[in-house]
């Protein structure tokens, strides 16, 4: 007799099948699962088993913001195995963020997900792991988007089908062009070609902000968006640019002020011919009430807000309070931006470039065509190792 669990499995395995193109790997994996399968048998064990590895992406380029300057970001790799089937996730510590890859691991070894029998409890799951330590909103994520590539897999559905958004409304994605010199700024700008929005760092000073609007229109008509990373002191000054900004084809303002000068951002957005958005402002669920009013809406990021489940609640709480949505991310891999993809439908603007930055990526998952996200039937986050 079929139960509805090996219904399930089945489905998820004939779906990830004919996701699969090369046979040979199609072969492989397959084995692998017999392999994996046999094992738990032999053991009578069903349970979850949670591993992770350290692993450094190298940049293409020297990435500038108003803070900083790197060419490497420290990265630690997830998986979550069950009767057969690997979730894979990420979490990515870009060093201003306070995580390392050294206070990920030391989190990781105290999440113990054989407690639980089934990935499928993953908003049991998710709150335990949430209250394992404060913080740690990275490593959270980790377990977090692993959990939902493995359940998605069993299920043989990517999770854009599962929350029953629809793949043609994702938004174009930006590409980052950093602070630097003119004649660098010129060359990022026309390797920036084949996407429709360009995003900006912002927030230094007066004259370098001007320069790289203005280096940007000189090659280029395409939209701007506009990220000031808390970097403008002062809100009259800050008003003055966005005013400035606007006659320049920019489509939005990310952070304009300190995230600690909710009264004056609020001055801003009420004066504001763009959009406002929150970005270090908002990190979790639970800030975003706070913010309301104070700026048009929230830049969700799975670093920042413990994953997939948490990014979800965010957009059914944004949207309850009339709050515009912008999906972004770090400097990582396909795995975590694939993950982010998934809740790129629900959005308005999207800034998913973080994987098109790395060298070494591991993962090939969401693709950009003509400058869309572009979500695919592949289950869980959509991706396959490379
Ligand atoms: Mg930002």
């Amino acid at each position: 007799m079929i139960t509805r669990r090996d219904f399930l499995r089945r489905a998820g395995l004939t779906a990830a099948a004919a996701a699969i193109i090369n046979p040979f790997d199609l072969f492989a994996r397959t084995m692998q699962r017999k392999v994996a399968g046999s094992n738990n048998n032999i053991s009578g064990s069903k349970k979850m088993v949670l591993t992770y590895f350290p692993f450094e992406a190298q940049l293409r380029h020297v990435f500038t913001i108003a803070g900083s300057s790197r060419t490497t970001t420290p990265i630690v790799l997830t998986e979550i195995t069950y009767e057969g089937f690997t979730g894979y996730g990420e979490a990515t510590m870009p060093p201003y963020l306070g995580e390392t890859q050294a206070s990920v691991i030391e989190f990781l070894k105290k999440v113990d997900l054989s407690r639980f029998s089934s990935p499928f409890e993953i908003q049991d799951i998710m709150t335990y792991v949430d209250s394992v330590a404060a913080n740690n909103t990275a490593a959270k994520a980790s377990v977090d988007i692993a959990l939902h590539d493995l359940v998605g897999k069993i299920m043989g559905q990517p999770w854009w089908k599962i929350w029953g958004f629809n793949a043609a409304n994702t938004p174009n994605t930006s590409f980052t062009v950093g602070l630097d010199t003119e004649e660098v700024v010129r060359e990022k700008t026309r390797e920036a070609s084949p996407y429709k929005v360009i995003k900006v760092k912002l927030g230094r000073d007066e004259a370098t902000d001007k320069m790289m609007i203005n280096t940007i229109r000189s090659v280029t008509d395409t939209t701007i968006c506009v990220d000031a990373n808390q970097g403008w002191k002062d809100k009259h000054y800050a008003l003055e640019m966005i005013e400035w900004l606007n006659e320049r084809n920019v489509s939005m303002i990310e952070q304009p002020m300190s995230k600690y000068m909710l009264d004056e951002t609020a001055w801003i957005t009420e004066r504001s011919p763009l959009p406002i958005i929150a970005d270090e402002a908002c990190q979790r669920l639970a800030d975003i009430p706070g913010l309301k009013g104070a700026y048009h809406g929230i830049n969700i990021k799975l670093m920042k807000c413990t994953g997939m489940r948490e990014a979800r609640e965010m957009v059914s709480l944004a949207k309850a309070l009339h709050m515009r949505l912008m999906i972004g991310c770090m400097t990582e891999t396909s795995c975590a931006v694939s993950a982010a993809a998934q809740l790129a439908p629900e959005m308005e603007w999207a800034d998913l470039d973080g994987n098109l930055l790395i060298a070494n990526d591991l993962f090939k998952g969401m693709v950009i065509v003509d400058g869309k996200i572009t979500l695919s039937d592949k289950p869980g986050i959509g991706i396959e190792k490379l």
